[in-house]
């Protein structure tokens, strides 16, 4: 990737996560004295925001928690900014937002946030759903409860007391190129023109590399070979990181071998720049495997190009 690019959208909090310190008694309850405590609400997936011109997300403090049905114990620690600590906290679904603050999703969001704040709501919102789906130990199937600031759940039960950790689902997704061409595809719910990069997840017992192979083919019936890692991105809808490689194709017929895609083809430069596809949303590592593949060669910027075509997603 190129070092002078900014990570990718969401990858980025600008908050040290303190790790380290969860476990720790005593620092929280002092940072609650002395004033140095907000919380992220989040309802459901969508995160509060105010609405009254550009959306900013919104911090609350101790006093406001109980108008949003939350409480101190119940929030998840996400970590320190500006010697602020900062925490997510659920809001039960009936709570209305205050006048102008919405709750709102964060595809729709992310775009128009600074990249720290939308890595931050898209760190909460994972946060928050992780919980919200984890109050069951799936060993033993008794209650959870929170533990370590939120960062992990504990079994209820004495003889299982098994610990469960946040989730992350590793996924792949991958630019496959063959000479002045590369291989998209799309799905049958997508808008119409609307292309991109080969993806699917990571299965037990398999390389990432092996992982991109193995859905390139079973997509398109493309052979691949040269998997090159490339960045990558949290994609909390809800809980996928996006391993992000360039790969090349040894072949071009393509067969749809599994179903999942409704088209693949392969896309030029030419392409890209006149429209004939649209292209992933700008928010996705799918756009920057796109957009770094077609300015290495023809060392042009992309949006320029072919921004008056691409329209944006929602
Ligand atoms: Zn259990």
């Amino acid at each position: 990737m190129n070092g002078l690019r900014p990570p990718n959208l969401l990858a980025s909090i600008g908050v040290d996560r303190l790790g380290h310190r969860r476990a720790e008694a005593g620092w929280v309850r002092q940072a609650l004295s002395e004033g140095r405590v907000d919380y992220l609400p989040v309802q459901g997936s969508r995160n509060l925001v105010r609405v009254a011109g550009a959306p900013q997300p919104v911090r609350i403090g101790p006093a406001d928690l109980a108008r949003f049905g939350a409480s101190h114990e119940q929030a998840i620690l996400l970590g320190m900014q500006d010697q602020r600590l900062l925490f997510a906290v659920a809001v039960e679904d009936q709570i209305t937002a205050p006048a102008d603050h919405a709750f709102y999703g964060l595809r729709g969001l992310a775009q128009q946030l600074s990249r720290d704040d939308a890595g931050l709501l898209a760190y909460a919102r994972a946060m928050v759903l992780w919980h919200a789906s984890h109050r069951f130990c799936s060993r033993c199937g008794s209650t959870t409860r929170a533990v370590d600031r939120g960062h992990a759940r504990l079994c209820g039960r004495t003889d299982c007391s098994i610990r469960h950790f946040p989730r992350v689902d590793p996924a792949v997704i991958v630019l496959v190129s063959r000479g002045d061409r590369c291989l998209l595809g799309r799905q049958p719910d997508w808008p119409e023109g609307r292309y991109s990069t080969i993806a699917g997840f990571v299965e037990p017992g398999e390389s990432l590399e092996d992982a991109v192979m193995r859905e390139v083919y079973e997509e398109t019936g493309i052979r691949s070979v040269d998997a090159r890692y490339h960045s990558s991105q949290p994609w909390p809808f809800p809980s996928s990181l996006m391993l992000g490689y360039t790969a090349s194709a040894v072949d071009e017929e393509i067969s749809l071998v599994d179903g999942e895609l409704e088209d693949a083809r392969w896309v030029s430069r030419d392409d890209m720049a006149s429209g004939a596809v649209l292209l992933p949303t700008p928010m996705s590592i799918a756009y920057a495997l796109v957009r770094d593949w077609y300015e290495a060669a023809v060392g042009r910027d992309l949006e320029r190009d072919a921004g008056g075509h691409q329209q944006p997603w929602r």
